[in-house]
């Protein structure tokens, strides 16, 4: 199939033949013809299968006829709000936007937290179609009466599964009832929940559903391996690893912000160079590590989950598990950074005894059973040094006690959201682990009284106080 019978315009096929794109993803082949027909959709596509592309592309077809080469601002209302998780997948998104509409004078900006609003605001005054957000910086926005929404026709809820994860959920309802009513909804998630379908019917009409990818599978085209090895020797065989295969880039998953921190700083002392990125880090660290690593003069970003959300750097060759994550669903997550459109990638997991019980959750999930490769004097019984592990450490459960654990059910608190209020009251912040890797039975942030912090009243822009929220 070609991306001409998709019927989308001739200034939009020159953009994405730029791209080097000769034919449409499967998730493009089928979401295109649908957005094209103004149908809802919500859409089940794994990362890294082309879906920004496969909404973005009919979204500017359809506003293409709107749009207007005029620099009168009230020539460019908003015409469609595009919703993400995180700032990197904000940005992304609407960098794709701009990619594709380079032939078309549609305008995009983007607007996310950790940044100063007025840029934003002049952008938004300025006028433009299309605004790609996270949830509460937008929110902020509306509060200071900075946005109009009156002429929203297109919404998009991208990474939907992971805006459930964050607890964006209320202020994602909130936004929805300032839109108007009459407008076209497209949902995309990674994960594909009974949960994800719960929040889809409530904004959703009548949607054609696609799903690509099996429910929670992972890509043919990554290579995965386990390591196993002692907890306390991972940074020396993840040095050993990226000198020896060689890895020359990689993504390197921690569960924490400090044992990101901590890693990066050992590798650079191994002579490594590497970044960390997460959501303590400022955004213009954040943006410029990105930057050094897709430059090339970083070889290894050390991320968290809720960072690495979204990050799309062509030809990730290595996504590594420093730390496997305890929800295994972040496990399809995390590699789906690797073998992105058509090219092979490889997934390395650094395993100790502690967490064979999440690898046997990550092996139940994805149906298979991961190979296992033990590098000699690395071996998942030898400490520091290489000296056989004390019988009793070795003979002791393979987990610590429950109790010792974090316990999942109070890590459903709004990791990033916190961030993207900067205006509001610090909100306490359990240190360790970073809240994303949520238990999925846990969605809904704990109530806003409980974290000691205001439930925010949001004045409408346009209709009244927004409807009760679920
Ligand atoms: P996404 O799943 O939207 O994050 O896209 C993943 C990657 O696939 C991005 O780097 C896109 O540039 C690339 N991509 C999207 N559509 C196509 C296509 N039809 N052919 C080749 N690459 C594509």
């Amino acid at each position: 199939m070609s991306f001409e019978s998709l019927g989308l315009s001739p200034e939009i096929l020159r953009a994405v033949a730029e791209e080097g794109y000769t034919e449409p993803t499967p998730i493009q082949a089928q979401a295109i013809p649908v957005v094209l027909a103004g149908k809802d959709v919500q859409a089940a596509a794994q990362t890294g299968t082309g879906k920004t592309a496969g909404f973005t592309l009919p979204i500017l077809n359809r506003l293409q006829p709107l749009a207007s080469s005029s620099v009168s601002p009230a020539k460019h209302p908003i015409r469609c709000l595009v919703l993400t998780p995180t700032r990197e997948l904000a940005a992304q998104v609407e960098a794709s936007v701009k990619t594709y509409s380079k032939y078309v004078p549609l305008r995009s900006t983007v607007i996310y937290g950790g940044v100063n609003m007025d840029p934003q605001i002049k952008a938004l005054m300025a006028g433009v179609e299309i605004v790609v957000a996270t949830p509460g910086r937008l929110l902020d926005h509306v509060q200071q009466r900075t946005i109009n929404f009156s002429q929203v026709e297109i919404l998009v809820l991208d990474e939907a599964d992971r805006m459930l994860d964050m607890g964006f959920i209320p202020d994602i309802r909130r936004i929805v009832a300032l839109l108007p009513k009459k407008r076209q909804n497209l949902l995309f998630s990674a994960t594909f929940s009974d949960d994800i379908k719960k929040l889809s019917s409530g904004i959703l009409h009548d949607p054609v559903t696609i799903e690509v990818a099996r429910r929670n599978a992972t890509s043919e085209l990554v290579r995965q391996v386990i390591y196993p090895v002692h907890k306390d020797r991972k940074r020396e065989l993840l040095t050993h690893l990226i000198r020896t295969l060689p890895i020359p880039q990689a993504i390197v998953f921690c569960r924490t912000k400090h044992g990101a921190n901590r890693l990066c700083g050992l590798l650079e002392r191994d002579g490594i160079n590497a970044a960390a990125i997460h959501s303590d880090k400022t955004q213009s660290h954040r943006t410029q590590s990105l930057e050094d690593f897709k430059g090339g003069t970083v070889n290894i970003l050390v991320a968290t989950d809720i960072a690495a959300r979204g990050l799309d750097v062509d030809q990730m060759p290595y996504v590594v598990n420093y730390e496997l994550p305890h929800v295994p669903e972040d496990y399809v997550h995390r590699i789906g950074r690797t073998g992105r459109a058509g090219s092979l990638g490889h997934a390395i997991s650094l395993v100790s005894d502690e967490e064979l019980r999440e690898l046997a959750d990550i092996e139940k999930l994805t149906k298979q059973k991961l190979e296992r490769v033990v590098v000699e004097g690395f071996d998942s019984a030898r400490p520091e040094g290489g000296r056989p592990a004390r019988p009793e450490r070795a003979a002791r459960p393979e987990r610590a006690p429950r109790a010792e654990r974090p316990p999942r059910t109070e890590q459903a608190a709004r990791p990033e959201a916190v961030e993207e209020e900067p205006a509001e009251p610090k909100v306490r912040r359990e240190p360790e682990p970073e809240r994303a890797s949520l238990s999925r039975s846990h969605f809904s942030r704990p109530p806003l009284a409980s974290m000691g912090k205001k439930p925010r009243e949001v004045p409408a822009l346009l209709g009244g106080l927004p409807k009760k929220t679920s």
